[in-house]
């Protein structure tokens, strides 16, 4: 082997240049962070001509140092940075110093979670996370749940238990064995119309199709009419539908709108229906003591989508998908000869395949691990508050005025709004609101989010960071408003 320095070893110079080759990067990493905004990149035509013109794999390689400099140069300065208070787009959070640390141990001995032999401490470490985790969210015992990639797999992962919680259960069909039973084209799934995509995605990978989920409208909060839902069922199933599984958005993502899980329990009770609860969003609510009850119901629902990479400022990817009967992971275990042997399970050697879609998995469990100990209840109740407290204090700002329109009081820590356009302008309220986010983005450093509302082009401020003030705020809205 010409090359040396592969790994970290147990050599003193392999130790050294671990060392050395992360001190540098994280050097140039906090000297990258030289000024305040969110964005201050080249457009998308520079940067591909910027990026695009490199020999990806040289004949020869060139050393750490060399490509280090062009890192420095060339992606550090054109990066987004959520942890700036000018950068509230999307769902997409700054990422906590401590689960920063904790992604470099966890990349350094690059455990797998998928058997005992290859994460020996780090199964343990989330076995203990989920049970925590489930106690948190109001399961008991029988609880249980998995780190996955993010919120759409956890979605997908709560979805397909209910399918075959349903199947296997209503239909006496076993799933797993024989694949859809003929009446496949008769389920139905329930979710409001402004729930995340990954509920119409999870139906077609689940062989369901889109129109298998059937949108439910909102109320004026943004909230699943319940009326609408009871009446969509009942007509299902006189239409000889299937009705097997609704799902309660728990922090919608462009408003942060909770759907009512008590009442959907109630429901899905009644006609003998799973209740997903979609909190990739809300999740972190439950550790603000001030904002907790607002998300009360998630222990009545069978399974919970729950994403750190959110609310929980951490880096990408963390997510678990918790499930209130643990029994039901069966769906998802299958035995290998040469990865999770029954005979060694006997044994007591946890293998985490059991309840996972995927094989090879990180140990994201650890920076939970560590940030919650570290911070405890407490500090996070503190970092969670204080983004909620900033949108409540940001719409009432934007309430008082006759030139903007607030479309809904925000439960969590979204803001949608829209400006109008000043008399006598010739420019229409939506080209004004899309022009002021460009124009934010490439010549302010501020980036925030842009949807549609019943129609009209709105902004949105996702405010996932807790070093946002209410100053701050003030500001922004200033410059927003002069920007008309
Ligand atoms: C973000 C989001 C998801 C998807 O989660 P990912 O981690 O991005 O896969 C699902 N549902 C809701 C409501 C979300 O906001």
């Amino acid at each position: 082997m010409s090359q040396s320095n592969l790994f970290l070893t147990s050599d003193t110079a392999d130790k050294q240049a671990f060392v050395s080759m992360m001190e540098s990067t994280v050097r140039a990493i906090a000297d990258s962070m030289d000024h305040g905004q969110a964005y201050a990149g080249m457009g998308p035509y520079e940067l591909r001509a910027a990026v695009h013109s490199d020999e990806l794999l040289p004949q020869k390689g060139r050393a750490f140092d060399d490509i280090l400099a062009e890192v420095k140069e060339k992606i550090l300065p054109n990066l987004v940075r959520p942890m700036s208070t000018n950068y509230m787009a999307h769902l997409h959070s700054a990422a906590l110093l401590e689960t920063i640390a904790a992604e470099i141990i966890l990349s350094t001995f690059n455990q797998s979670m998928d058997s005992w032999d290859q994460a020996p401490v780090a199964t343990e470490i989330e076995v203990e996370v989920i049970r925590n985790l489930c106690k948190l969210y109001g399961y008991d015992e029988k609880g249980d749940g998995v780190f996955t990639s993010g919120g759409s797999q956890s979605n997908l992962s709560g979805l397909l238990l209910a399918r075959d919680w349903f199947c296997n259960t209503k239909l006496n069909w076993d799933i797993k064995k024989f694949g859809l039973p003929t009446e496949f084209r008769k389920f139905r799934m329930y979710a409001s119309e402004i729930s995340h995509f990954s509920m119409e995605k999870s139906a077609h990978l689940m062989g369901l199709g889109y129109d298998a989920v059937a949108k439910i409208p909102v109320d004026n909060a943004m909230k699943m009419d319940m009326g609408a839902l009871r009446a969509q069922i009942e007509a299902d199933v006189k239409a000889g539908f299937m009705p097997f599984c609704a799902c309660a958005t728990v922090g919608t993502t462009d408003f942060g709108s909770i759907d009512p899980m008590d009442e959907m329990r109630a429901i899905c009770d009644e006609y003998g229906m799973w209740l997903h609860a979609d909190a990739a969003y809300g999740s972190g609510v439950v550790l603000s003591e001030k904002y907790a009850h607002r998300v009360a119901g998630l222990g009545a629902c069978d399974s919970i989508t729950v994403d750190f990479h959110k609310m929980f400022l951490m880096p990408i990817s963390c997510s678990v998908s918790l499930i209130k009967d643990k029994t039901n992971f069966e769906a998802l275990t299958l035995h290998a000869d040469y990865l999770n042997r029954e005979e060694d399970e006997e044994e007591g050697y946890i293998n985490l395949v059991n309840k996972s879609m995927q094989t090879t998995r990180r140990f994201d469990a650890l920076k939970v691990w560590i940030s919650f100990r570290m911070r405890g209840k407490e500090g996070w109740s503190e970092l969670i508050t204080k983004c909620i407290d900033n949108a409540a204090y940001f719409y009432e700002q934007l309430a008082k005025r006759s030139d903007v329109e607030v479309i809904v009081k925000p439960e969590i820590s979204s803001v949608v709004f829209r400006l109008l356009p000043v008399p006598g302008s010739s420019e229409d309220a939506d080209t004004m609101n899309k022009r002021i986010r460009r124009k934010l983005l490439h010549h302010k450093g501020v980036v925030i989010g842009q949807t549609v509302c019943r129609g009209n082009t709105c902004l949105k401020f996702t405010l996932l960071n807790p070093l946002q003030s209410e100053a701050k705020l003030d500001e922004l809205l200033a410059l927003i408003l002069s920007l008309r």
